[in-house]
């Protein structure tokens, strides 16, 4: 359950709701269209939830991870990523650029800038605030325990192991002040331990927003860092961040705010709100859909942005459009979606992310999930799913600027002005 101050934060300005009640102590006005995660009581100790995605959903399916192993992942002609061994042949194709870090310390006042930091990572930042989406900057990803004692050797064989490094660490970051970080969701390649204990070591004050139940992982991953820095949601909460002599808080506590007048608020206000996901959770044997999925929608005073985290395609994205949409900037997984019998209900494929793009409104996309490491399902070949959006893009008579890639460490402005510039010097070639 969130914590008091959270939960003073909860929108109440749902633009066409009605009052629901939220358990004990909690009202806040939702639509009846709006999807609630299901919730069940778990058999696990210490575990007290299990979250499901809503019944209502029929694009989503269990995944049989029986049938992926025995079926799929032991014929090795399913396999088409096609990852070169060489250096050289990778560098061609994804080179990793030389951050700006110049560019990233003297974000624009006006527009939006992002920088891929690899695969889901993304770096973004608009209206003064610097968000770090889903950051994982380890070169193998995998359980904690193994990866704190295994030898390197150990962790190439039996770990996730990255193909294109990041293209900074943490500490290279130092200057450009984090100050919020959002989690989608707890898999490995989405929530990694040491890049979270990197972060929380280098920006003692960045504040953590994070769906239900991954409070109490970071808890436990960062046993000195405040807690008070961390809130969690569910879907349709929100979050406001105050900004206050260029520190950015939560908001939504009363006595913190009222010295505030409205217009400095107004200006220096960003609603974080989680939305939903079609997805799932789970990082060991005993944690299967403890903590709940999600992506994000911010919306700042001028600009907007979306996080996608990982989803299968449904109609959610709609409502999160009509509700918190347009948005200046999406970004949205288009990799490891094959084979699609399995991957379907659990990650979009290049082409639904482009009709995701549209559902929620977007004006930019940026590709994210994809490129960076060979894991579990990722059998595609590894220079399809920027090939495919491409295709989407053209049948569907849109801008091909409209939804992009770039490389690693590249920083995307989106232009104040974008029907007269299109930012191309950023994109990727294929
Ligand atoms: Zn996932
Ligand atoms: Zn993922």
């Amino acid at each position: 359950m969130a914590d008091e101050a959270s939960l003073n934060n909860i929108d109440n300005e749902e633009k066409e709701g009605q009052e629901v009640d939220l358990g004990p102590g909690l009202a806040c006005s939702h639509s009846n269209e709006l999807d609630q995660p299901g919730k069940e009581v778990s058999w696990r100790p210490f575990r007290p939830v299990v979250w499901k995605n809503p019944e209502s959903w029929k694009t989503w399916k269990i995944p049989n991870k029986i049938e992926f192993v025995t079926q799929v992942k032991m014929k090795s002609s399913l396999d088409k990523s096609d990852i070169p061994k060489s250096k050289e042949e990778l560098d061609k194709h994804l080179p990793i650029e030389r951050v700006n870090f110049n560019k990233l310390e003297n974000p624009p006042e006006k527009a939006i800038q992002v920088m891929w930091i690899g695969h889901a990572s993304v770096l973004v930042q608009f209206d003064g605030i610097s968000i770090l989406c889903d950051p994982v900057f380890s070169e193998h990803i995998g359980p904690s325990l193994v990866m704190s004692k295994s030898p390197t050797w150990f962790l190439d064989m039996f770990t996730c192991k990255r193909y294109r490094k990041a293209p900074c660490t943490v500490k290279e970051l130092q200057k450009v002040a984090i100050d919020v970080v959002l989690i989608s969701h707890d898999h490995f390649d989405h929530l990694d331990n040491q890049s979270i204990v990197d972060i929380a070591d280098t920006f003692p004050d960045v504040k953590f927003v994070v769906p239900m139940g991954i409070k109490d992982w970071l808890r436990k991953a960062l046993p000195r860092f405040s807690s008070n820095n961390i809130r969690e949601l569910k879907w349709w909460e929100t979050q406001k961040m105050v900004c206050e002599k260029g520190k950015w808080m939560f908001g939504g506590n009363q006595s913190e705010t009222a010295a505030i007048s409205m217009d400095i608020m107004e200006k220096r206000t960003i609603s974080i709100h989680c939305t939903p996901a079609q997805h799932w959770c789970q990082r060991g044997m005993m944690d299967l859909n403890t903590r709940l999925w999600c992506s994000w929608a911010v919306q700042g005073p001028q600009q907007s942005f979306f996080f996608g985290g990982d989803s299968g395609y449904c109609d959610v994205f709609k409502k999160i459009g009509r509700k918190y949409g347009p948005f200046t900037l999406a970004a949205l997984p288009i990799g490891a979606y094959e084979p699609r019998s399995y991957m379907h209900p659990q990650h979009v494929s290049p082409e639904q992310a482009v009709d995701v793009h549209e559902d929620i409104r977007a004006k930019f996309s940026l590709g994210i999930h994809w490129g960076t490491f060979k894991q579990m399902g990722c059998f595609e070949h590894y220079l399809e799913p920027p090939k495919l959006v491409e295709k989407r893009l053209e049948e569907k008579g849109l801008e091909l600027d409209s939804f992009q890639v770039i490389n690693h460490g590249a920083i995307w402005q989106i232009p104040e002005n974008p029907s007269t510039e299109k930012g191309k010097d950023h994109k990727a070639k294929f």
